[in-house]
């Protein structure tokens, strides 16, 4: 998964995207970027891995001046973990530059790349994304939207762009809206980001949402949408209600908060725990389903489980021994609220069972008499094509053990998801127009020729 931001008509633009990045970093912890356009129409980028906090010195921000500028997080495998897949990407091409930036996964990136390759193309990085900028380079289009739709044409799967040409910023969201971008104002500036948070850090306002299929261009004439494809069903990801966006965020109209503690209380009706005493969260992607299902059941809400926020995600760890050590340094239980108690342990997923695991036992050891968890999604029992890094079948325990055989797994007094059903009514404008593949089977495309180069080639 990614971020993106991108800001045109303000005077210091990299220094408002660094900004909207740090609200986005959520979204993309292996790579950070900014490429910014000058008054001349020079392009400069600066791309780092790691976070936007270390990654961008003084002399780095001054080296990016100019009043349009675009950036970019990146969440990715960690076989793609590479400078050379840190976006934004940009290419000089005809005299002029192209640079871009996605949040999304193209499932027919290889079949796109094979016949770019076919006719000659060489490639600078192993990420998805780049497929875009060569098609637009080839495009014999006139404007830049032009070129843009030319090069979308035929493509499949999930993305969220932001690309600069010139002087003029577009954005396109793909027909079936799979991730979320909103357009907002900062004085006369215009603002696009992912989430809304990212609005709100740098004190712009939000305006509306880039509809699903459309174009919308920012130049010297204002902003201008160039409408919608048409054609394909709406299949906005549910995950990101339930663990992606930040909970502050509004997206598709919805509030993440609100989504989230819906969830909860949803899951308090389906998945009641009798002899519970007290209900907590598992730190911070559940604290808002944790507030559902404590509103919901009537139980108290208890800070039970401490995270240390300077770990990164636990995913991100390249292998399994990596990953349990990590859930240590990460969490740690609080024995005054534990000790001898039957309690909720509420998440907002579950995916190899890795951390949930790690997380019983330390709950256990801190005393806690019965253990109930509860998971405010649905089972993930297949991997996500649409820019989710969820692994592969194998890796999924949902996909390969019964509920029984997870809850043994994991050291559970008694196990209980939401359905499928209960989530998809419980998030803002359900049950209709959600992707939920992972949770369902239910691919809205088919699935990718190549899935392993896909995940660890993509762009996000
Ligand atoms: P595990 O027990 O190893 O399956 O980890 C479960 C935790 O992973 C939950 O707390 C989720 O919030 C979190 N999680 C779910 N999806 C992802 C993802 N794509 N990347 C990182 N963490 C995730």
């Amino acid at each position: 998964m990614c971020g993106i931001f991108g800001i045109r008509g303000h005077g210091d633009a990299a220094a408002i995207v660094q900004l909207g990045l740090y609200s986005l970093q959520h979204r993309g912890q292996e790579s950070a970027g900014i490429v910014a356009v000058d008054e001349t129409g020079a392009a400069r980028a600066r791309r780092t891995m790691g976070l936007v906090s270390e990654g961008f010195s003084e002399q780095d921000m001054a080296a990016l001046p100019g009043s349009l500028a675009i950036g970019h997080t990146r969440y990715s495998t960690a076989g793609s973990s590479s400078i050379d897949n840190a976006q934004p990407v940009l290419a000089r091409s005809r005299g002029g530059h192209i640079s871009l930036a996605h949040n999304g996964n193209l499932t027919n990136a290889t079949e796109l790349r094979n016949e770019l390759e076919a006719q000659g193309s060489i490639f600078a990085s192993t990420m998805d994304s780049e497929v875009l900028v060569h098609r637009i380079a080839r495009s014999n289009a006139t404007t830049p939207a032009g070129r843009l739709a030319d090069a979308l044409e035929g493509v499949d799967g999930a993305y969220c762009l932001l690309v600069v040409m010139g002087d003029t910023m577009l954005v396109a969201r793909d027909p079936r809206g799979w991730r979320p971008l909103v357009i907002g104002r900062l004085g006369d500036a215009v603002v696009v980001a992912s989430e809304s948070c990212a609005l709100d850090i740098v004190g712009a306002t939000y305006e509306r949402d880039v509809e699903p299929g459309e174009i919308v261009t920012f130049d010297g004439q204002g902003m201008h949408s160039h409408g919608r494809t048409n054609g394909k069903e709406l299949r906005r990801c549910v995950f990101e209600y339930v663990y992606f966006a930040r909970p502050d965020s509004f997206i598709w109209g919805g509030s993440v908060d609100r989504a989230r503690r819906s969830l909860g209380r949803q899951l308090a009706i389906e998945q009641p725990a009798p002899t519970a005493e007290l209900v907590f969260s598992v730190p911070d992607s559940a604290n808002s389903a944790a507030l559902g299902y404590a509103e919901e059941s009537g139980l108290p809400l208890e800070l039970a489980l401490i995270r240390n926020h300077y770990v990164g995600r636990t995913f991100i760890h390249p292998n399994q021994s990596g990953r349990d050590a990590k859930v240590r340094v990460k969490y740690n239980a609080v024995r005054e609220v534990l000790d001898g108690k039957s309690v909720v342990m509420v998440d907002d997923s579950i995916v190899r069972g890795t951390t949930t695991r790690g997380l019983v036992a330390m709950v256990r050891g801190a005393g806690a008499r019965e253990v109930h968890m509860r998971v405010s999604s649905a089972p993930i029992t297949g991997p996500c094509y649409y820019g989710i890094d969820t692994p592969s079948r194998e890796d999924l325990i949902a996909a390969n053990l019964s509920i029984e055989q997870i809850a043994a797994h994991i050291g559970v007094d008694s196990l209980g998801y939401l359905s499928l059903d209960g989530m998809l009514r419980a998030v803002p404008g359900g049950p209709s127009g959600f992707c939920h593949a992972c949770f369902s089977g239910d691919y809205p495309t088919p699935p990718p020729s190549d899935p392993n180069k896909l995940r660890f080639g993509c762009g996000c």
